[in-house]
């Protein structure tokens, strides 16, 4: 290779060029041509880092010259060079890109190359503008790449702090030295493997040099007693040093430095190869030449200190450069690389912990404990904590090439020297090298005797010991043979003793291998109160006591430091069973996490994989519960929960089927009390809501409804299904009856256990209120409401607002309040009808339904009304879809949007009975949005056709005129030159229907009827018609946008409350979903 170029030093070239340009300009172009050129291309392999472009440009002309220099520009992530010809080797100049503040276009294809103390100016060829823009295109990317990686290894310290820092600490020796040849001294620093001349200190500090020269294969030798060559396989340099001390000092540390790249280029060479690999794992420290080979990480010296700190069962550090026998194969480090090794150990690093090159001894030692030693950042296995498991899945990932599977297993508790089942292949290392995994191989061996086995230790200070009665574990609970043993948790360990006294134990286990403990309804087993632990190898283990303390202590002590800290929550109330189990989210069955639960009665506490925060399902309000199907092996339980879908995987394991049926209680039922049942959203038992809408949808005008008695078998039938699951029962028009579900929800009421008014020493404050004074009464009835356990409260609430709508159906169903009350006074009191108080109470709280329920009408907006009724359809929004609420007349003839804060209840309420509201699509909203967004006037003013009902019957009363809608006032003149209107009507005063009556004989379907409401007495209908769709949208635009205008003055408005739309969903009988566009033609 050698004889490829020519290696001569041109000290007459470089002098000239120095010369002519000192000369000329006053320090701009001051560069030294240090001539060593290839006779072939030159080959950018040599340089450390990957060139990312280069090509020829023109370079500042020097002062005085017009004349541009031709150059060869090279740039790469961390310089930018140039260099005479394309040949050279060394260049002209080089410019650290970190000190590049920007890059500018500026005219006739030139761009500036802006440092702090400098600009460069340069030149694309060929008038190219491509060629230059690219060049600058790259040159701001390569900065910003740059500027990033550096922010990112340097998250902590202040930028330039930190990048100065991180510079000088590989900086091994700098300072002036002579060059034969040159006149002047250069200031020669040895950064790493290079050394970098530059022509002063000054510059140095600036970022902007002459060259750098690269180390490898270089050679260093003394010629004088000041003087000393330094001999590239380009070239030769020649310094003096300032004494003789110096000159040994310099060779001393080149000479490291060419040792240094010499040995490097072998190992780290090419495991820098892998781009991942140029920066520490721990502490992104560039040219890290160290790493743990079992840990598979890349390491600078600093952190690698750290490691070997930890001993070589946590981490075997090794050399890239010094242990070179120890990289017979070093592929695993191409394979894996930093960056997916530390998906694994840096998966969830908070930026508070993340280490930088520039952190200090203690904060190394810190991370580097916690992000090895206890594993704390790294991304959890989804087997984690499943020993068996872990182990299979490792048998068979080495039989494969991801060996980053294998690390993640391996360090999440798989045991390197688990038996594999197999006797001809014994340990995962012999079925790796039966399979020809090498890597998996090399792997292995180095982690032959590293231990996860310290995997629950760290954040477990929990010790507790003390007297348990025990039974021999079994698969199951027994409850024979209860022993007295000393029982001791320490360290994550639950161990047993014969007596205080034994020294050695009679049996232990991990608490890592518990998945479950279960604490056991009191005076089960014998004992006034047990326990017990649920062992991944399928045994259980029972423990008893009689005293409540004792055991309460045991188990505080035991679900602590079963569960990892930040699911504390769920271990701290009156829990069941507390464990670990896999699940899935969602409809996928595949790569199921690992979370914590815990159940008590109804709740269900739950800490999914990757979240900090304890979850809570009410299983009572759960919308589905379904198993899945089983086999010796799997099988799952699958929850559906505020639309959410969980599925909890489980096996034939005694652990699992404890929690199945734990959830299954749970999830209420229909011979409990009223808060055992299964429950709405608004926490009104199933069976109540299922009666009552169905009564509402199809019973409301059936005569003498909730007095008729029904048939007694088909009401049984039909409350035994309900009690027993409520929620798969489907009431059906045509196979219900109206009176047979009436009197289901009649039965129901007067049996459930202790009634609605929550037992009878509670009811008699109801039954006796003291004053008689009818608002006394209401207050006093507001606050026995108030003292209701809630769900009693929201089935009271439920039940009095349906009777309340019934009695609404007087005229029709013969059922006022009065016959009401006295149907349901002994049914919701569970008395037998002798004492009449009862129904006195219930028909005062059906007429003061809304005071004591403390249902305000008027507080639900249109808005919300169309965003609850979208909700409770499952509607989902989608993108051009406008719904409005709308005031629709009985023909249908003539419709009114509401505007999105007008109270919806109260104009409910003040509806007479040809009209009502309908929640439907409103298909002119999205011209009109697009109408307003490009109007510029907030006025409009045209022809129209007008009538108004004073005309007469029959006849075409439809004339033209002028109509102004403005800010102020709709205005109406008779002609164009009028100056007194017509008519006139305030804006705020006005309301707009889509739509004419067709008894008026509209002259075309683009009709609004404008509803006029000056005065109380003072109401006048106007109808407006168009000549087209698009002139009506106008019209309907412009109405719109000035009413939001006078809207927004109105009052705020309250805020969502739930119990009013169920008030309002009670009279769903008036609310139409319509899915469909309708046209008013
Ligand atoms: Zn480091």
């Amino acid at each position: 290779m050698q004889n490829c170029f020519h290696s001569q030093f041109s000290v007459d070239e470089a002098e000239y060029e120095d010369i002519e340009e000192n000369r000329r300009t006053s320090v701009d172009e001051d560069s030294i041509y240090l001539g060593c050129t290839l006779s072939q291309s030159f080959n950018p392999d040599f340089h450390h880092s990957p060139v990312i472009k280069m090509g020829w440009l023109h370079k500042t002309p020097p002062q005085g010259t017009l004349v541009f220099q031709k150059r060869w520009v090279m740039l790469d992530a961390q310089y930018l060079r140039y260099f005479q010809n394309e040949k050279e080797v060394y260049s002209k100049r080089i410019i650290a890109i970190l000190s590049v503040t920007k890059v500018l276009n500026v005219g006739g294809q030139k761009f500036e190359v802006v440092t702090r103390n400098r600009t460069f100016l340069f030149r694309a060829e060929n008038n190219s503008k491509s060629v230059r823009e690219e060049w600058v295109s790259v040159l701001k990317e390569t900065i910003q790449q740059h500027c990033n990686s550096m922010e990112k290894s340097l998250m902590n310290s202040s930028d330039t702090r930190g990048q100065r820092a991180s510079r000088v600490s590989l900086i091994s020796k700098q300072g002036y030295l002579e060059m034969s040849g040159l006149r002047s001294k250069l200031y020669v620093v040895i950064c790493a493997d290079s050394v970098f001349l530059y022509r002063n200190a000054e510059e140095h500090s600036q970022g902007v040099g002459i060259t750098s020269i690269e180390m490898n294969l270089g050679t260093v030798k003394g010629t004088d007693k000041r003087s000393f060559n330094l001999t590239t396989i380009y070239r030769t340099f020649s310094f003096v040093a300032e004494s003789e001390q110096q000159r040994e000092q310099w060779v001393e540390v080149l000479q490291a430095c060419v040792s240094h790249s010499l040995s490097s280029n072998a190992v780290a060479q090419k495991i820098w190869s892998e781009e991942a690999n140029q920066r520490c794992a721990d502490c992104g420290a560039p040219h890290p030449d160290w790493a743990s080979v079992n840990l598979c990480v890349v390491l600078c010296k600093c952190c690698a200190g750290v490691h070997r700190g930890l001993g070589q069962s946590v981490s075997k550090v090794r050399s890239l450069k010094m242990d070179e026998n120890a990289w017979t194969e070093n592929q695993l480090f191409l394979l894996l690389g930093n960056d997916k090794v530390n998906l694994f150990w840096a998966a969830n690093i908070p930026p508070s912990e993340m280490l930088c090159p520039s952190s200090d001894s203690e904060e190394r030692q810190r991370f580097v404990t916690a992000k090895y030693c206890q594993g704390k950042y790294r991304c959890y296995h989804a087997l984690f904590g499943q020993q068996e498991a872990l182990n299979k899945a490792l048998c068979n990932t080495i039989q494969t090439g991801d060996v980053l599977e294998t690390l993640s297993l391996v360090f999440c508790g798989a045991d390197v020297n688990c038996y594999t089942g197999d006797p001809e292949l014994p340990s995962p290392v012999s079925v790796a090298q039966h399979y020809g995994q090498t890597l998996q191989v090399e792997f292995l061996t180095h982690n032959h005797n590293t231990g996860r086995s310290n995997e629950t230790k760290a954040a477990l200070p929990i010790s507790h010991t003390g007297y348990l009665f025990k039974t021999a574990s079994s698969t199951r609970a027994v409850t024979e043979h209860f022993s007295r043993r000393w029982c001791s948790l320490n360290q994550g360990n639950f161990s047993y003793y014969e007596s205080e006294k034994s020294s050695s134990q009679s049996g232990q286990m991990k608490m890592s291998d518990v998945l479950c403990l279960v604490v056991n309804p009191q005076g089960k087993h014998g004992y006034g109160h047990s326990f017990e632990l649920y062992h991944d190898s399928g045994r259980v283990y029972l423990f008893g006591e009689d005293s409540p303390d004792t055991v309460r202590e045991w188990i505080k002590v035991i679900g602590k430091a079963l569960v990892p800290p930040v699911a504390e929550d769920l271990v701290g109330w009156s829990f069941e069973r507390v464990g670990r189990l896999r699940y899935t989210v969602g409809q996928s069955f595949h790569c199921p996490c690992l979370g914590w639960f815990s159940l008590g009665g109804s709740r269900l506490l739950l800490l999914l994989h990757g979240e900090d925060q304890v979850d809570n399902i009410d299983l009572r309000k759960l919308q589905e519960l379904f198993t899945q199907g089983y086999s010796e092996t799997s099988g799952a339980v699958v929850l559906v929960d505020r639309g959410r879908r969980l599925r909890l995987e489980g096996d034939r394991r005694p652990d699992y089927q404890g929690w199945l049926s734990g959830i299954q209680q749970g999830l209420g039922r229909g011979d409990g009390p009223l808060d055992q049942q299964q429950l709405t959203e608004t926490e009104v038992p199933v069976i109540v809501d299922r009666c009552i809408s169905y009564i509402t949808q199809h019973g409301l005008k059936s005569e003498g409804i909730y007095r008729r008695c029904g048939v007694n078998s088909k009401i049984a039938a039909l409350l035994l299904s309900l009690r027993h699951d409520a929620r798969q029962v489907r009431l059906s028009e045509g196979v219900c009856q109206v009176d047979n579900v009436a009197n289901v929800l009649k039965r129901f009421l007067r049996e459930v256990g202790e009634g609605v008014f929550n037992g009878h020493q509670a009811s008699l404050p109801w039954l006796h209120t003291t004053s008689d004074e009818r608002r006394e009464r209401v207050s006093q009835y507001k606050a026995l409401l108030h003292s209701l356990p809630p769900v009693n409260r929201a089935t009271l609430g439920a039940v009095i607002n349906h009777l309340y709508c019934v009695q609404c159906f007087a005229d029709e169903n013969q059922m006022n309040m009065h016959n009401l009350a006295i149907v349901f006074g002994p049914t919701l009191f569970q008395t037998d009808g002798t004492d009449n108080s009862a129904g006195q109470v219930v028909e005062e709280l059906i007429q003061n339904y809304q005071d004591i329920f403390n249902v305000s009408g008027s507080a639900v907006s249109a808005e919300e009304l169309v965003c609850e009724v979208l909700r409770r359809g499952n509607i989902p929004p989608q993108q051009g879809d406008y719904w409005s609420c709308f005031l629709v007349n009985d023909n249908q003839e003539m419709e009114r949007p509401l505007h999105y804060q007008e109270r919806a209840l109260a104009i409910y309420f003040s509806l007479g009975k040809d009209c009502h509201l309908v929640v439907k699509r409103n298909c002119y909203m999205e011209a009109m949005l697009i109408y307003i967004a490009a109007m510029v006037d907030v006025s409009r003013n045209s022809m129209i056709k007008f009538s108004d009902e004073k005309g007469q019957r029959g006849k075409r009363t439809f004339s033209r005129r002028l109509c102004v809608l403005d800010g102020t006032s709709l205005r109406l003149y008779k002609e164009v030159k009028s100056t007194q209107p017509e008519r006139e009507c305030q804006v705020h005063a006005l309301k707009v229907y889509y739509g004419i009556k067709k008894r008026l004989q509209p002259p075309s379907c683009w009709g609004m009827t404008v509803v006029c409401e000056q005065a109380e007495r003072d109401k006048q209908q106007w109808y407006l018609c168009c000549e087209s769709k698009n002139e009506l949208i106008k019209w309907l635009a412009t109405f719109m946008n000035l009413q939001v205008v006078s809207f927004c003055v109105t009052e705020t408005y309250s805020t969502f409350l739930s119990s009013l739309f169920d008030f309002f969903f009670s009279f769903s009988f008036f609310i139409y979903i319509a899915l469909t566009h309708t046209h008013y033609t």
